[in-house]
């Protein structure tokens, strides 16, 4: 098993209406149709408009979703989120909580981040400020968000 020490959160900056497989299949498709051709998708879990958790990659297999950090983190990602905005529905929201908990519990020590969170300290206040974000995802602040989960 790897040694997980984040479980990132992600949205997919698309519309609500996308299905896991749709996400997964963009990812990991043929470069001559338009898609990214990697070897292995960006999440490990996909949490659809309506609430539905897809498992769309093994957990001890490495996801692609947070350069420089893939080896120790569980990649987790909401559907949404197109120009930055946070349209989690509520179904998801709770379905976000329940996912968060249950990798959790089977990784203790894990700490939970937004992919923004990975960002770089540019002015080394200890806090990633808006400005220094590598881009918004997951559209929300997920660590205060999960500080009790
Ligand atoms: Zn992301």
């Amino acid at each position: 098993m790897r040694n997980i020490k984040y479980i990132v959160v992600h949205c997919t900056a698309g519309n609500q209406k996308q299905k896991a497989k749709d996400v997964v299949y963009f990812h990991t498709g043929p470069k001559s149709k338009g898609c990214y051709g990697w070897s292995a998708p960006g999440y490990h879990y996909i949490v659809e408009a309506d609430g539905t958790v897809v498992s769309t990659w093994p957990e001890d297999r490495i996801s692609n979703g947070v350069k420089g950090h893939n080896a120790e983190s569980i990649n987790i990602c909401w559907v949404g989120g197109l120009g930055a905005m946070d349209n989690r529905t509520e179904e998801q929201k709770r379905a976000l909580v329940n996912l968060v908990r249950v990798l959790k519990e089977r990784y203790p020590d894990a700490e939970v981040r937004g992919h923004r969170d990975f960002s770089e300290d540019k002015n080394g206040n200890g806090i990633i400020d808006p400005w220094e974000r590598i881009k918004e995802c997951p559209c929300f602040d997920a660590i205060p968000e999960y500080k009790d989960v």
